[in-house]
């Protein structure tokens, strides 16, 4: 896809040439969709994503009329119960899964506790926890929990990166194979998009090593859903996490979502079973019995608010997905954006000694572009106050989130301006 979507590069010279792709660009009229402050170039959008302008409407309207008017009679009227199964529906095909596969709920954090643990649990002779050491760290967390205080026979073992980044997709595949680790890897659990340089790895080739070696896969969409094309059903994805309030734009703390896939459903525990994964919670009975399918995986009362600032989110995806693929219209701005920073730092930046870490090849890539500087620190500082939000992870990286529902070709030209004057 992404050889199609190339950008002419060798013929942007100027600001002007950079405007004529946001005046060709199908996508551009969705930005007029989202309340971004003027004067601010964001481009941290898969740290938090901006605001959706009808989401206040929408939460306005949940809160005076729902929660105001019809009380707890809202959970029927409303279907306030059914609201996380509905907004994993509408998650779904944005991430290539079918309905019934997706739900929203509670943090990336606590979705990767339930399914980290429930994986473990379908390979119950092997004991080994796969992932890498520079996952993020919340995920790592959680994997060490399960392996020593959860269940006490397991261990993490993680794979290093190769030369400070992380570690390749065959350096993955390679220890899936590892005599030392042979038939023991229970689980392997990896980003599909490096948080910190925004590499990214092909899910089908190191599911199916996983398989091949009799483990299942826990991948955490966090820095890809809302940005890439997914296809986690294509893939044989077994289980996937990801976050609300990056590229999917649902707001501060909004719930996050997970996936299990069909086949594996009715095979797996929750170690959280909630009442409100019980096949009738408002039976009230003593012993708990899980509800069918994905349902089994919420636990307590959903965050209504949440949900719809999520849900009212989600209609700018759709609207995106309108013409082809789901996503695929996305992506394919994601690719390009980043194509244009990674030429304009070429010939801008690298000359001041700020060096892309981002793979070249946008189909390697996230949605983000990540530059060193030993003064990472002071220049995301110094950028900020020229308007320009990114962020710094220590020690040296420069991260910008390239979110392609409302980033402008001429942000991009601007940004790397700025940095330049920065550095
Ligand atoms: C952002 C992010 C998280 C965040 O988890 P929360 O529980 O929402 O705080 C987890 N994992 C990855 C890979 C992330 O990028």
């Amino acid at each position: 896809m992404s050889e199609a979507a190339a950008l002419d590069l060798a013929a942007v010279h100027s600001r002007a040439d950079v405007e004529r792709l946001d005046r060709d660009d199908p996508l551009a009229p969705l930005r007029e969709r989202f309340a971004l402050p003027t004067g601010t170039i964001y481009l941290d959008g898969n740290s938090l994503g901006a605001l959706p302008r009808a989401t206040a409407g929408r939460v306005a309207e949940v809160v005076e009329r729902q929660w105001g008017e019809d009380l707890i009679a809202s959970w029927g009227r409303h279907d306030w119960l059914g609201l996380p199964r509905r907004v994993g529906d509408r998650l779904a095909p944005l991430l290539g899964a079918r309905p019934g596969e997706v739900v929203a709920a509670d943090s990336t954090s606590v979705n990767l506790f339930k399914l980290l643990a429930a994986a473990r649990r379908l390979r119950p002779r092997r004991s080994v926890l796969l992932s890498e050491s520079g996952h993020f760290p919340t995920d790592l967390y959680i994997a060490e929990a399960i392996a020593g205080w959860l269940d006490g026979t397991s261990r993490v073992e993680t794979v290093d990166g190769d030369g400070g980044g992380p570690p390749s997709d065959d350096r993955i595949v390679a220890a899936l194979s590892d005599d030392r680790l042979h038939e023991q890897i229970a689980v392997l659990t990896l980003g599909h998009v490096d948080f910190r340089t925004g590499a990214r790895r092909d899910v089908a080739r190191l599911t199916a090593a996983a398989h091949r070696a009799g483990a299942l896969v826990v991948w955490d969409l966090a820095h890809s859903a809302g940005a890439l094309r997914l296809e986690l059903d294509a893939w044989n994805v077994d289980f996937a996490v990801g976050c609300g309030y990056k590229f999917l734009n649902g707001g501060p703390g909004a719930p996050a979502f997970l996936f299990v896939a069909q086949a594996l459903q009715e095979q797996v525990e929750t170690p959280l079973p909630g009442w409100l994964g019980h096949r009738d919670p408002f039976a009230f009975t003593p012993s708990y019995q899980p509800a069918p399918g994905i349902d089994r995986f919420q636990c307590g009362t959903p965050p209504i608010l949440s949900l719809a600032a999520l849900d009212a989110a989600l209609d700018l995806h759709h609207e995106a997905s309108a013409a082809e693929p789901p996503m695929a219209a996305l992506e394919r701005k994601a690719a390009r954006l980043g194509d244009l920073f990674l030429a304009l730092a070429q010939r801008r930046l690298e000359p001041l000694g700020l060096a892309p870490v981002s793979p070249r090849q946008a189909a390697q890539r996230g949605s983000q572009i990540t530059l060193r500087h030993p003064r990472a620190g002071d220049l995301i500082a110094a950028l900020a106050e020229r308007g320009v939000v990114g962020d710094f992870r220590p020690p040296d990286l420069l991260r910008f989130g390239l979110a392609p529902l409302y980033t402008r070709y001429v942000d991009i030209w601007d940004a790397v301006e700025r940095i330049a004057e920065a550095a």
